[in-house]
C-alpha cells in the first residue's frame, strides 16, 4: 500500500517534466503563430497604406491615347501612336526603347516642348495639348526642369551665369538671381566653378551645372534625356545619384535611358516603348520598397 500511494519521484519528475516541456511546446507554438499573426498584420497594413499612399497621390502629368504624326513631304511618320502614361508627383520614371521607338518624342510631350497630332495632355490636370507656344513657355519655366544629353549650356557664359539665366525670364531680381544659383551649384558640388565656362569643366561636370540650371526656378518636375548617355559610369553614377536625391525630396523625375539596369536601379516605373508604342510598364524594386 504504502508503496502504492508513494511513486516513485522519478516518475513524478517525468510526468512533471513532460507537462512543463507539453506546456512550453505548446506556448511556444502559439508564440510563433503570434508573431506570423503580428508579422502577416504588419505587411498588410504596409500592402494598404502603399496602396492608399499610391491612390491618393497626385496625378501630375497624364498622356491619354495620344500620337504624334511627323509630316516628311507626303510620307507621315508616327512617332508615337496611342499612348498613355500617368506620372504621380514623387515618381520616378524612365522612358526605355531602342532608338527611333519614340522616348524623345515622348518626352516632348511629357515636358510640352510639342503638341500631339491627337490626344490629351494634361499638366497638373490643365489640358495643354491646344496651348500656343507662349502659353506653354511659360508653364514649362515654372514648373519643368530640362536636362539633356549634350548638357546643352551656354558657352560663353560662365556656370554662375548658366545657372541664372531661367530665372531672369520669371522675373527674380539679379541679387537673388546669384544668390539662388551660388546655393544650387554648392548643391550640386560646384560652388568653387562658378566662374568657369563650360570648357573649363569635364563632362560630368557640365551635367551637374545642367541639372543646377533646371533646377533653377524650383520646378516640381525634372525632365532628363538621356543625362548619362555622354559620360563614363563613373560620372554617370554620380549623376543618377543626384537624381535620386532630388526624387528623395519630393521632385518627379522622368528620365530617357538606354541602361536597364541603371533603370531599375533609380527609376520606379519604367514604360518600354517600341514603334512608337507602350508595350509594357514595369513597376521596379524601388517602388516596391517603399
Ligand atoms: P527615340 O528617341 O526613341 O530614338 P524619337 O522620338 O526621336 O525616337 O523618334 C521616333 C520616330 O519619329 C523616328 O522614326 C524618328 O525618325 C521620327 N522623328 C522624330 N522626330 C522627327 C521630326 N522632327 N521629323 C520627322 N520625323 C521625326
Ligand atoms: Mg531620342
Amino acid at each position: 500500500m504504502i508503496i502504492d500511494r508513494i511513486p516513485t519521484s522519478g516518475f513524478v519528475d517525468g510526468k512533471k517534466e513532460l507537462m512543463i516541456f507539453r506546456l512550453f511546446f505548446c506556448y511556444s507554438n502559439i508564440f510563433k503563430l503570434f508573431l506570423s499573426f503580428t508579422h502577416e498584420v504588419v505587411s498588410l497594413r504596409r500592402i494598404l497604406s502603399n496602396f492608399i499612399k499610391e491612390s491618393i497621390m497626385e496625378t501630375i502629368i497624364e498622356l491619354s491615347n495620344v500620337s504624334k504624326i511627323y509630316k516628311m513631304g507626303d510620307v507621315d511618320v508616327p512617332a508615337l501612336q496611342h499612348v498613355d502614361i500617368v506620372i504621380k508627383r514623387g515618381d520616378f520614371v524612365a522612358l526605355m526603347g531602342p532608338s527611333g521607338s519614340g522616348k524623345s518624342t515622348g518626352m516632348n510631350m511629357i515636358g510640352s516642348l510639342d503638341i500631339p497630332t491627337e490626344g490629351v495632355i494634361s499638366l497638373a490636370g490643365q489640358n495643354i495639348a491646344h496651348l500656343g507656344e507662349s502659353a506653354l513657355a511659360v508653364l514649362r519655366g515654372k514648373k519643368i526642369g530640362f536636362i539633356f544629353q549634350g548638357f546643352n549650356l551656354i558657352t560663353n557664359l560662365t556656370a554662375l551665369d548658366n545657372v541664372m539665366l531661367p530665372m531672369i525670364f520669371q522675373g527674380v531680381s539679379k541679387y537673388d538671381r546669384e544668390e539662388r544659383a551660388r546655393n544650387l551649384l554648392k548643391k550640386v558640388g560646384l560652388e568653387k566653378r562658378a566662374d568657369h565656362y563650360p570648357s573649363q569643366l569635364s563632362g560630368g561636370e557640365m551635367q551637374r551645372v545642367a541639372i543646377a540650371r533646371a533646377l533653377a526656378n524650383d520646378p516640381g518636375v525634372i525632365l532628363a534625356d538621356e543625362p548619362t548617355g555622354n559620360l563614363d559610369s563613373k560620372r554617370g553614377e554620380e549623376i543618377m545619384h543626384l537624381l535620386q536625391e532630388l526624387n528623395n525630396q519630393g521632385k518627379t523625375i522622368i528620365m530617357v535611358t538606354h541602361d536597364q539596369l541603371l533603370a531599375e536601379k533609380h527609376a520606379k516605373t519604367i514604360y518600354h516603348l517600341k514603334d512608337g508604342e507602350v508595350i509594357n510598364v514595369q513597376q521596379t524594386s524601388r517602388r516596391k520598397k517603399k
